[in-house]
């Protein structure tokens, strides 16, 4: 028998098509009459526009500053928006760079938050927030940034380009993938990890085939957040790690570092979780999860090498060095060789070991 301690997250989830038009009852709901919604700039903010208008009178303003890695510049700059317009709850429209800025904000406000989540990044289901400040990043895990409702509205992600949809998708399985091994699992979350990596293994080749097919478009949503719960329910390991390494040191990009890096990460772990290996092989209908999941990112086109999104080649022992100095903890003890034979496979984009 297997003890365990599992702690449900108390966030609303509304989930659908066409629930956008919830977001006024769901505000009402919360008892907030002055809502500032939240964006990126540029096709986000018509987007948040848009989400504006649904809330009339209750709707106090827009404003499209939210930037990849929530910087602290940004959370202040739009804490005086907040301040100024009298806000007193927060919508966050995007992917996880706007669920992050309405995350800085309730974190130093208590203002309540509705996120409408366009991305698959899941940041809408953790109470975890990473925020940047001259250049360094910063994670921490409080109750006090986990969003009260998530509406997740298909409709908002059919827009979403194949391209980050099929990266996204992949940032999201990285989450229920170290669900499976983490130190803390439990059976609930992974059952939620199991099902998460199934909907987005046999929705992101559809969404890649026809990006209108509205029902893989719903399969892939519903995984992203089943991914995300996972993320904000256990704790994450050695693909995680290098993942913060590489985006903080060389600024990469999020989604497609992750994509990169996973079925090296899986491949280091798999001889010391054979049981977590047997499950992601079973959601992704293969027979080895590392060639799995680089044969997926493969089969939805995405960029397979870390020196194709703008890390240096002397990059490598830096990186190996920072995830050496302040390791998570992982199943499988973190060697140095095997650890730069690792990243230098993921670098060249050659596949894992065999
Ligand atoms: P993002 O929010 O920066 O979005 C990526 C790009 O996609 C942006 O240019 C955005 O404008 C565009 N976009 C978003 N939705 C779109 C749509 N429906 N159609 C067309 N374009 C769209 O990136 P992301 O990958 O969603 O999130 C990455 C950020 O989230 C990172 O900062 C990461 O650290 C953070 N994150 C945090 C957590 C957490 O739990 N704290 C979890 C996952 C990610």
């Amino acid at each position: 028998m297997q003890s365990f301690v599992y702690e449900a997250l108390p966030t609303r989830v509304v989930f659908g098509s066409g629930t956008a038009s919830q977001l006024r009852p769901e505000v009402e709901r919360l008892g907030v009459r002055r809502v500032l919604v939240l964006s990126t700039p540029g096709r986000g903010e018509v987007q948040a526009r848009e989400i504006a208008a649904l809330l009339g009178d209750l709707s106090c303003g827009v404003h499209a500053g939210a930037v990849m890695h929530t910087p602290v510049d940004a959370t202040e700059t739009a804490l005086q928006v907040v301040r100024e317009l009298g806000a007193d709850a927060v919508v966050a429209v995007g992917g996880g760079s706007t669920t992050g800025l309405g995350k800085a904000i309730a974190l130093r406000t208590d203002l309540p938050q509705i996120v409408l989540p366009t991305t698959y990044a899941g940041s809408e289901m953790t109470p975890i927030l990473g925020e940047t400040k001259d250049g360094v990043k910063t994670t921490q895990r409080t109750l006090k940034v986990l969003p009260e409702v998530v509406i997740y509205d298909v409709d908002l992600t059919m827009g979403l380009p194949p391209a980050i949809a099929a990266t996204s998708g992949m940032n999201a399985m990285a989450h229920a993938v170290e669900a499976l091994y983490a130190k803390d699992r439990n059976p609930i979350t992974s059952l939620m990890a199991e099902e998460g990596i199934r909907s987005l293994a046999r929705s992101l080749p559809e969404i890649a085939d026809d990006p209108q097919d509205r029902t893989a478009r719903a399969d892939a949503l519903y995984g992203a957040w089943l991914c995300g719960t996972c993320l904000g329910s256990v704790g994450m390991a050695l693909h995680h790690k290098l993942c913060h390494v590489l985006g903080g040191t060389f600024d990469l990009p999020h989604a497609e570092t992750h994509t990169i890096v996973l079925p090296h990460a899986v491949a280091y772990n798999a001889p010391a979780a054979p049981d977590a290996m047997e499950r992601i092989a079973r959601a992704l209908g293969v027979t080895d999860a590392a060639q799995g999941l680089f044969g997926l990112a493969g089969r939805l086109g995405a960029k397979q090498a870390l020196r194709d999104i703008g890390m240096p080649a002397d990059g490598i022992e830096q990186a190996l060095e920072a995830t050496l100095a302040a390791p998570y903890w992982n199943p499988r003890p973190l060697e140095e060789q095997a650890l730069r034979d690792l990243l230098t496979r993921a670098w060249n984009g050659d596949p894992p070991p065999a």
